[in-house]
């Protein structure tokens, strides 16, 4: 078998209230003395990737964020600053992270973060090739890194074992999110490292699935527009009440709001506002068919 030019160390990070379970992930690609970091968890992480990188003598070369949601990337500007190395993020989710920096880190030095992290761009690391994949849909910017040569890809929140990805507006976008996933299924993946739960070594198996379940919602909710016409509201109703706990039916909305823009996207349906009840009703779109060919008996 051929030798890895590197080696990968997954960071299970959580904060002081979180379970293993709830941990996000943090990876080390280490050649040598040499390391790059892709996500940095949260801000309290920061110190525990400083020591795993301190033990170990490791030089530190640069921060690689797959997104910029906080579980992923609050931990970065400290261990930005403590190494002097750059944060590398998609410009789609730049000034979303610049934002959340700001927010909760206001005295710390943003200017660690640059965005320059494009579709196709390749970052050369210990003689491998890794390359940039922008996939939106989880957020706008998310961005995977695949090394094409060995068939890993670090795909952040865009796939993962455990739960369900959140896909929600305004930071995600299902249609984008399914295109993206038929893309990622292209690629010859032999093993992937999700932002969350344990390395994946059968990751067309768990796509092609994600996938189908994304598919399965949306033909439920088509069938209830059939039927007749619905709010958000009263679709999750319809479809979550007693399947989830009542805490979680905010979440529902957003999956099925995210779904409606999807479909209505598509023209699948229509959409009308009542301004009495200042809401948005939905029903599917009547099929447009007109014969054409009586036949000729
Ligand atoms: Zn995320």
């Amino acid at each position: 078998m051929m030798r890895l030019a590197y080696h990968v160390e997954m960071l299970p990070l959580t904060t002081a209230m979180d379970t293993l379970e709830n941990a996000v992930n943090a990876y080390l690609i280490i050649s040598g003395q040499d390391a790059l970091l892709i996500d940095s968890g949260f801000i309290e992480s920061a110190s525990m990737i400083d020591r795993r990188l301190r033990e170990s003598g490791l030089v530190l070369e640069g921060i690689y964020l797959t997104h910029f949601h906080p579980d992923h990337s609050l931990g970065a500007l400290e261990i930005a600053a403590n190494h002097q190395v750059k944060i590398h993020c998609h410009p789609l989710d730049y000034k979303p992270l610049i934002d959340l920096y700001r927010h909760y880190l206001p005295d710390a030095d943003t200017s660690w973060v640059i965005a320059d992290l494009d579709e196709g761009q390749t970052v050369s690391f210990s003689g491998e090739q890794l390359t940039i994949l922008h996939i939106p849909g989880h957020s706008h910017g998310h961005i995977a890194i695949f090394d094409k040569k060995n068939g890993y890809l670090f795909a952040g929140d865009h796939v993962i074992p455990v739960g369900t990805v959140w896909i929600g507006p305004p930071d995600g976008h299902l249609t984008d999110y399914l295109r993206s996933l038929s893309r990622l299924l292209t690629l010859q993946v032999s093993k992937l490292y999700p932002g969350h739960g344990d390395p994946v070594l059968s990751p067309r198996f768990l796509m092609t699935q994600m996938q189908q379940r994304r598919l399965d919602r949306e033909a439920e909710i088509m069938s209830h527009l059939s039927a007749k016409e619905h709010t958000a509201m009263s679709l999750v109703r319809e479809i979550y009440v007693g399947k989830i706990p009542e805490p979680y039916l905010w979440a529902a909305k957003k999956t099925v709001i995210a779904h409606l823009q999807k479909l209505y996207g598509e023209h699948l349906i229509t959409m009308r506002h009542d301004s009495i009840t200042n809401q948005f009703y939905y029903t599917a779109s009547p099929v447009n068919s007109r014969l054409v060919d009586e036949g000729s008996d």
